[in-house]
Parts: structure tokens; C-alpha cells; sequence
């Protein structure tokens, strides 16, 4: 990671130049893909100041009509690795600024309770309430960070439902005991998890974390940058990876998979009643080409249209 980070101080300059037009880029790969609503990263560290969440702006403001998000203010540099503390208060204190974000407080900052602590000062100061950190770290720290933020949530009623921890890497490294004990807490003190799928060595309890009744959201890390090129952009790919993953290969199965891919929302109810869409509801739509719920997971159906607050954009 600090190598990253050191590369980053170097290309960063270089990058803002482009932002606003690769961020619009973006949006439209993810528009393609169904997606009208994202919760975004900014870099927030000395090399970019707030350039980067003005640049993001810009972009947003061109996309308005089809495409809202929620911000994280990242510290990508650690907060005290580089001087980006004075640059989070900052951030916190605009109304663009949805969640205040952090990263592996040990291996970075070398400090989970300064780190943490801080964080969710500031959270609470700012009345965001709202945390997001990218924790890639296993074992021992990762596993302090998830309880400290538990605990936080716990102390702080404000913060439950606002509070996800992103990757969680360390809960891919516990025992079904261990796991089931946490996917309780985290449930209890409705902190989140947000996972971009990983596969391989690493594989994320997300069923257990499920059946606790913990809220997981699905994302990408990366689309197409120099961190990865293995993000697709589309939550429709992600349902399908995770239904070939946890073995969701019946129909009833995978249809109950898509709500990977619509933050929980399936069109019809474990009895087979329709529930979705009702009247009232949010006109947030997406057409697609299949004939039930399960052959788009299956068949990452093709999308044909995204409706967003009622106005209909067809796939070109
Ligand atoms: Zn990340």
C-alpha cells in the first residue's frame, strides 16, 4: 500500500487533469449497466487536496438528471502518514460530503484507536454519523478495528445503519464460531459490510453475515484504473458471481440473488407476491432483457433501460 501511495503523490497531478471527463466516462459504464445511484470515493490526501471532490462535482453536476451518488471523503494517505487531518475537517464540514471514510488505521497509520477515534469524532461532530472504511487488514488489527466500530455504534445510536466497514478482509480468516459471534454484533450494532465479491484465497462469509441479518452491500473497488482492471462496473455481474460463489443454482436461489445487485430489492417476496414495484415507491427502474429474476442473475441479462426519479434512458 505505501508504495501505491508513493506512486500516487507522483501521478496524481497528472490524472486531476483528466477527472472530470474519466469520472463522466465512468458513470456512463456504470449507467450501461443499470446502476443510477453509487456511493463514490474521493481521494482526499495532500497531493490532491480537495481538487479531486471538485472534479467529482463537476462531473455530477453534467450527470444530474440520470445519476446521484453518496461521497466518501477517502484519506487514500493515511491521516497522519500524510498531513491529511486538517484536510478531513475540511471535507467534513462541506454538504457534498456524505460519509467521512478511513483505511487500515494499523498498517498505515500505525494506530487504530488514534485513527478510529478520530474518525468517529469527526462523524459525530459533523452530524454525517457516517463512516465507511476500507479495511484490507486480517487477523488481529483487522478484526480490533470491526469491534472498535461496534462499539462506537453501540455508545452511539447515531452511527447504527451509517457504519460499514469495506473489503473486511479479516472476516474471511475466522472460524464458523467466530463468524457467526460477529455477524451478531455487527448485526446488533447495524454496522454494514461492503464487499466487492473477492474469490480465491480470500472468500467472505456473506451467507452468515445474511443469515444475521447484517446489511451487506455489493460494489466495485476498482473499474478499469491502475489499481485493477477487474471491476465490470456492472452489480448484475456481481449477483452472478455470487450466486456461482455460494452455490445460489436453484431459480428460487438465484432470483433471491438479485438483491445483490438492487441494495435488497426483489420484485416478488419469498412466497412468489409481487412486493415490488408498489405505488409510491421510488421510480428507480431497470429494464432488462429475461423473463424472470433468475435468468438475469444467471444470464447477466443484457440491460435495455435505467429509470431514474421517472425520467426513462434507453441503453444506446
Ligand atoms: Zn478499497
Amino acid at each position: 500500500m505505501k508504495d501505491m501511495i508513493a506512486y500516487e503523490q507522483e501521478i496524481i497531478p497528472e490524472l486531476l487533469k483528466t477527472s472530470v471527463e474519466r469520472a463522466e466516462q465512468l458513470i456512463s459504464l456504470q449507467q450501461h449497466y443499470g446502476t443510477h445511484f453509487a456511493r463514490t470515493h474521493f481521494n482526499i490526501d495532500p497531493t490532491s487536496g480537495l481538487k479531486s471532490l471538485e472534479h467529482l462535482e463537476q462531473a455530477l453536476e453534467n450527470k444530474k438528471d440520470s445519476f446521484k451518488v453518496e461521497t466518501v471523503a477517502f484519506p487514500q494517505h493515511g491521516i497522519y502518514y500524510t498531513e491529511t487531518l486538517p484536510l478531513m475537517k475540511e471535507a467534513a464540514k462541506l454538504k457534498s460530503v456524505s460519509f467521512i471514510g478511513g483505511l487500515d488505521p494499523l498498517s498505515i497509520d500505525g494506530n487504530i484507536e488514534k485513527v478510529m477515534g478520530f474518525t468517529v469524532q469527526l462523524a459525530l461532530d459533523h452530524h454525517k454519523g457516517l463512516i465507511d472504511i476500507h479495511l484490507h487488514e486480517v487477523g488481529e488489527s483487522g478484526m480490533k478495528t470491526i469491534n472498535y466500530l461496534i462499539d462506537k455504534a453501540i455508545e452511539n445510536p447515531q452511527l447504527q445503519g451509517k457504519t460499514f466497514v469495506s473489503h473486511a478482509f479479516a472476516l474471511a480468516h475466522l472460524n464458523p464460531k467466530e463468524t457467526e459471534q460477529i455477524a451478531e454484533r455487527l448485526a446488533a450494532a447495524k454496522v454494514g459490510i461492503a464487499s466487492s465479491v473477492p474469490f480465491g484465497k480470500t472468500i467472505m462469509p456473506i451467507p452468515t453475515l445474511k443469515k444475521y441479518g447484517v446489511n451487506v452491500l455489493i460494489g466495485n473497488d476498482n473499474v478499469q484504473d491502475y489499481w485493477s482492471t477487474f471491476g465490470s462496473g456492472s452489480m448484475l455481474q456481481k449477483a452472478n458471481l455470487i450466486a456461482e460463489l455460494y452455490g445460489y443454482a436453484t431459480e428460487y436461489a438465484l432470483s433471491r440473488a438479485l438483491q445483490f445487485a438492487t441494495q435488497s430489492i426483489l420484485p416478488l417476496d419469498e412466497k412468489g407476491k409481487q412486493q415490488w414495484p408498489k405505488a409510491g415507491d421510488e421510480a428507480a427502474i431497470v429494464l432488462t432483457e429475461a423473463s424472470c429474476s433468475a435468468e438475469a442473475v444467471s444470464r447477466i441479462s443484457k440491460i435495455e433501460a435505467l429509470m431514474h426519479d421517472g425520467n426513462l434512458f434507453w441503453r444506446s
